[in-house]
């Protein structure tokens, strides 16, 4: 399967190649020239399969310069009982009112990132060792994608982690997850700053190109290829486990702010899963909700970004949207480029002659949640169903009972749990003993490893020097 860019100027690739990437050299977005299709005698075949061997038959199919044997090893050490808590890894649940939640939340940082993010680290491994690569993995997080990756890629050869977050401004349960690793190749650093200084310090390094050559530096953020892949999966799964043959079809519900997880949804239905709708849920920061009812794609800047109780979804530039936007263009480098040329310049663009095919061909729609709507859905699903679900979960319920047709299946997706969140679920519901994996008991008690450094670029450089060996 040869790679190639959404802006049309970067030569063919193959999936090892990507798998390291973040943007492609002329700016845009890798994927396959073709997604493949799946016909109905396969799905059959694939109903009954077990997680890993499902995700070994859909990603063979992308990963294909990879022996099949060393994919199935991957894949196999990956989607374990252990790392998942459940043999079905992505098992759904049903509520009173008849939507179904997808469970991706059960891995090792309770955010539905573990499940592309474990696959992510032990696929860098061998990518690097094959390659006799060395990898030095910069980022900032506010939360969720940090741990994540620290999780995926502790203990591995070759790869160091330096990882930004800014210091005192994460919650106990965040701070616990991330500062308690001990790791040698695991580094945290607290910058005394905001989200976004850490964001700086991580483009100032990529910047420098001389540096980056030298100390191999990279990034695992939500544009990876590699995680959209691995996403796809549990689409597949998700439907089969909701439904009894592939005449029926079901819609997936999904709390959205980088379009990543959505846009495996929108493979999964290009590859023939049949899927109904593929229902995109935002909270205040509404900008592909906009999109998706008049067309028109209005991207904010950083200080017109709100910050909600669903935070992980607080973004206003959607990353991972370009993929889709390549399909509705018919596949136009060109005019992709042209897009994104307006996109930077502040000017957004305007598809709204397209609605017919957003909306039918594609069969995307979309809803907003708010706070209080947030609130209230927590609220109403402890009360009818005696479950706790996460701030960011409820936004998708919330979109999902808004926008259901009679008689239409919706999965949601599960995309955190209400442990990380226990303030605002106890705005919810009041005080009480939110429910935690075993694995996570007593967190905030271990000892933490983490360095507080003054915000400024030069500091976290020596932080590197001092323990990367330079090429
Ligand atoms: C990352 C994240 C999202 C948003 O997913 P995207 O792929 O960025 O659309 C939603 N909920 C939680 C809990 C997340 O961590």
């Amino acid at each position: 399967m040869n790679y190639i860019s959404t802006r049309g100027k970067t030569a063919p690739m193959q999936f090892s190649d990507v798998l390291l990437m973040g943007l492609a050299p002329d700016g845009g977005l890798m994927l396959p020239e073709e997604y493949p299709q799946i016909d109905e005698a396969t799905l059959t075949q694939w109903r009954t399969l077990s997680y890993p061997e499902l995700a070994f038959e859909i990603m063979q199919l992308f990963a294909t310069d990879i022996p099949k044997d060393d994919l199935k090893t991957l894949i196999d050490k990956t989607y374990t009982v252990q790392a998942f808590g459940n043999p079905d890894i992505t098992p759904v649940r049903t509520l009173k009112d008849g939507i179904k939640i997808i469970e991706l939340s059960n891995g090792p940082t309770l955010a539905f990132k573990d499940i592309a993010m474990q696959f992510l680290g032990n696929a860098f491994e061998y990518v690097l060792k094959k390659k006799n690569e060395r990898l030095t993995i910069i980022g900032a997080t506010s939360g969720d994608t940090g741990s994540a990756a620290e999780y995926a890629l502790r203990g591995k050869d070759n790869i160091e982690v330096f990882m930004m977050s800014p210091h005192g401004k994460m919650s106990e349960f965040q701070r616990a997850q991330m500062y308690s690793l001990d790791d040698k190749n695991i580094h945290n650093i607290a910058i005394k700053g905001m989200f976004d200084d850490c964001q700086d310090i991580v483009k100032a390094l990529q910047q420098d190109a001389e540096f980056k050559a030298k100390y191999s530096l990279g990034t695992v953020n939500s544009i990876n290829w590699g995680r959209i892949l691995a996403q796809i999966v549990y689409y597949f799964k998700g439907y089969f486990a909701s439904t009894t043959d592939n005449s029926q079809k079901v819609s997936f519900c999904v709390p959205s702010g980088n379009f990543g997880n959505i846009c495996a949804g929108h493979i999964a239905r290009e590859m023939g899963l049949p899927i109904d709708r593929l229902i995109v849920a935002t909270n205040e920061n509404d900008v592909l909700h906009d999109f998706f009812t008049t067309g028109k794609y209005s991207p904010r800047t950083a200080d017109k970004t709100y910050v909600t109780s669903s935070p992980s979804m607080d973004i206003s530039k959607a990353s991972n949207f370009e993929r889709f936007v390549y399909l509705l263009a018919e596949k136009n480098g060109e005019k992709i480029h042209t897009l994104w040329q307006d996109v930077n310049a502040g000017k957004g663009f305007d598809m709204s002659d397209l609605m017919a095919n957003i909306n039918g061909k594609y069969g995307f729609v979309s809803g907003k949640s708010t706070h209080a709507d947030r609130i209230a859905t927590i609220k109403q699903v402890y009360a009818e169903d005696n479950q706790l679900i996460d701030p960011h979960t409820a936004d998708g319920i919330k979109v999902a009972r808004e926008v259901r047709k009679e008689g239409e299946v919706i999965v949601c997706a599960e995309t955190a749990l209400p442990a990380k969140f226990a303030e605002t679920i106890t705005e919810a519901v009041g005080q009480l003993d939110i429910p935690r994996p075993k694995h996570t008991d007593n967190i905030e008690s271990l000892a933490q490893y983490v360095t507080v450094l003054d915000n400024d670029a030069n500091l976290v450089r020596a932080q590197i020097e001092q323990f990367v060996v330079a090429k």
